[in-house]
This record gives C-alpha cells, structure tokens and sequence, in this order.
C-alpha cells in the first residue's frame, strides 16, 4: 500500500512543479507549463467538457488522480447555489466534511455559518467549496502534488459558477490560488482580480476558533467584502 502511494506521488511529482502547474515535455524535451485558463490537456476528460455543475460532480467524484482518493471515506465535491455570486473556498475536508461529504459541517463550518450570518448571507445563496475534494489524513496540511491535482476541478466549478466574488479562508488556500508565498497578513486587506471574480483572503474559521482576537482583523476583511459587493451590485 505504501508502495502504491509513493509510486503515484513520484509520478505525479514529474509532472507538477512546486504550485501544482502541469509540466510536460514535447519529443525535445522542452519543458512547457499548463496555462490555469485552459483544459485543452484534459480534453479527453470527460469532466472537463460538463457544462453543469452536477455534471462535474458526478465525472469526478470517483476520482483516484492522488492518494487521497485512496483514502478518503467521500469525495467532499462543494454545497451550495450553482449560480451564487460569492464562493467560499477553504483547504481540505476534515474528518466530520469527509464523514458527510459536505464541506464546512464540522466546529469551522457552525462558525462560517455564524460569518455568513454576519455578513447577511445564507449558506444556500453561496457556494463552499475547498481547494481539496479529499481529507489528507490526520488534518496535515494539504500538500502541493495534492492541490495540484485538485486545482483543475476548482477552476472548472468557478468557471462554471462565475462568482462575482471569491472569499478565500486562510493562507493555504489563498497563497495556493494566487500563487504566492506572501504572508496572510500582507495578503488580507486587498482585493485581487481572479478568474473574473474578485478575490479576498481572510482568516480561516479553524484559525479563529484558535485565536478568537482574529475575529477583529476578519470582520474588517468581511466587511471590505460587503461594501465593495454593495458598489458592485449598484447599492
Ligand atoms: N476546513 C476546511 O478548510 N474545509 C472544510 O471543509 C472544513 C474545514
């Protein structure tokens, strides 16, 4: 088995430089990288052509790309309004999201619940979703191969939403996206131009539940967010 596991992360590993870009190389061995817009190397993918966001769950749910798939009890796909305006996006599943294949249910997701309640917004009119669609064991940190892999699949449901706006929870989810490895403090507070939506980066609700005084720093995000989704929306 961990044979199996090392095998599949080496051939991944030829494949994916450090942020998860696809590299292949042509006869020459000229090295080229995936262009995140295009799904021209998935085209014989079948997810890659859904034109439904249910669609895309059914084609990859099964999916086996990484080890986690290998591991996970459900594939922890997204919940939500296909056609919401404003996706959440997180890091991984954890054990009670991987127990019940949807993401945020677990003490993180009762707190996003309460953020969402805030910021007047139900869990219904958004999208959530993660970076990961599978739980790494023991809650570790998601790693690059695996995110790599993963990216595809979310590029594919936002394009397939078109959020006006994206809320990224935490650093890993927001340095993963935006390609940096700037701090959560010098990456809060802006807003970012991402696959036609606007993005913002706050703090993730498991790192509030931690360190409850970050609930100052995440409101000011939050309520950033509202007042430029009001001017967006002609309020
Ligand atoms: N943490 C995440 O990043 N996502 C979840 O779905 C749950 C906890």
């Amino acid at each position: 088995m961990f044979e199996f596991i090392d095998n599949v992360r080496r051939y991944l590993m030829q494949q994916q430089d450090l942020f998860g870009n696809i590299i292949y190389k042509d006869e020459k061995g000229i090295k080229e990288r995936e262009s995140p817009a295009a799904f021209e190397q998935y085209a014989d993918e079948q997810w890659a052509s859904c034109g439904s966001i249910d669609e895309l769950n059914t084609e990859i749910k099964t999916c086996l790309k990484c080890p986690l798939g290998h591991t996970r009890t459900n594939f922890v796909y997204g919940v939500g309004n296909p056609k919401a305006e404003i996706m959440f996006i997180g890091e991984a599943p954890g054990a009670d999201e991987d127990a019940q294949g949807e993401p945020f249910v677990g003490k993180a997701g009762q707190l996003l619940n309460k953020i969402l309640a805030a910021i007047e917004l139900k869990r219904d009119e958004v999208y959530i979703c993660n970076i990961l669609k599978c739980r790494p064991p023991n809650n570790r940190d998601p790693d690059p191969i695996e995110m790599g892999t993963c990216t595809p699949y979310l590029y594919k449901q936002i394009d397939l939403i078109k959020p006006k706006f994206i809320i990224c929870l935490g650093r890993i989810a927001g340095q993963w996206l935006l390609k940096t490895n700037d701090s959560l403090t010098s990456l809060r507070g802006k807003i970012y131009e991402f696959r036609g939506a606007k993005l913002i980066i706050t703090y993730h609700p498991a790192a509030l539940l931690r360190n409850p005084n970050w609930k100052y720093p995440a409101w000011e995000d939050l309520k950033m967010f509202r007042k430029k989704y009001e001017e967006m929306n002609g309020k």
